[in-house]
């Protein structure tokens, strides 16, 4: 089911724009959050996460969990991030781990996440990172959708709004 919540539309303009953002959003974070980070290889999903695990005062580098169903960090947060890129990961996210993956605590942070969403609670965000369309150049700008989706989310909305502040473009459409 797609969301059909007001969305917040920013346009970052660099890695660094993207990671600032998703540090934002991080302080807004609360134990039992999820996120579901949407959008083509390279948009800029684990970058993303690596802001946002900064915010969270995760030292460690975050890598995509190329070869583990879950990755976890601990900072402010328990942070949890997963990548369902692969019909493998995905199958096996939906037989082993989402149940008590779900249950724990923490926050967490799924790459792809729309491939899952059927398998996941109503109550999320969602990041949808893309690229601008008919551009050469530059090629560091990216589109950052924000799509609050049911109670948890919603009740932030203008966090979230204050959150993407610099970055906002228009009104939410
Ligand atoms: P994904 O996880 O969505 O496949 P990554 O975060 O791994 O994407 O990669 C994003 C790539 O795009 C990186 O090489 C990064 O340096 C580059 N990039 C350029 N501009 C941006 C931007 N504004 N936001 C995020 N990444 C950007
Ligand atoms: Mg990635």
């Amino acid at each position: 089911m797609r969301p059909d919540a007001p969305m917040i539309r920013a346009r970052t303009r660099s890695v660094e724009d993207t990671k600032s953002l998703a540090a934002n959003l991080a302080e807004l974070a609360e134990s039992g959050d999820l996120l579901l980070l949407v959008g083509d290889l390279g948009a800029g999903k684990t970058t993303f996460t690596q802001g946002f695990a900064a915010s969270l005062g995760i030292s460690e580098q975050v890598t995509s969990p190329t070869f583990t169903l879950a990755r976890e960090y601990h900072g402010r947060l328990l942070l949890h991030h997963l990548d369902v890129f692969r019909l493998d990961q995905i199958s096996e996210v939906l037989d082993l781990g989402l149940p008590e993956l779900l249950d724990s605590d923490g926050v967490i942070l799924i790459e792809w996440g729309d491939a899952i969403r059927q398998a996941l609670p109503n109550d999320y965000l969602e990041v949808g990172l893309t690229f601008i369309e008919d551009q050469p150049s530059p090629p560091n700008e990216r589109i950052v959708m924000l799509t609050p989706v049911g109670p948890r989310w919603q009740a932030r909305a203008d966090d979230l709004a204050a959150a993407a502040g610099q970055w906002l473009e228009g009104p939410p459409c």
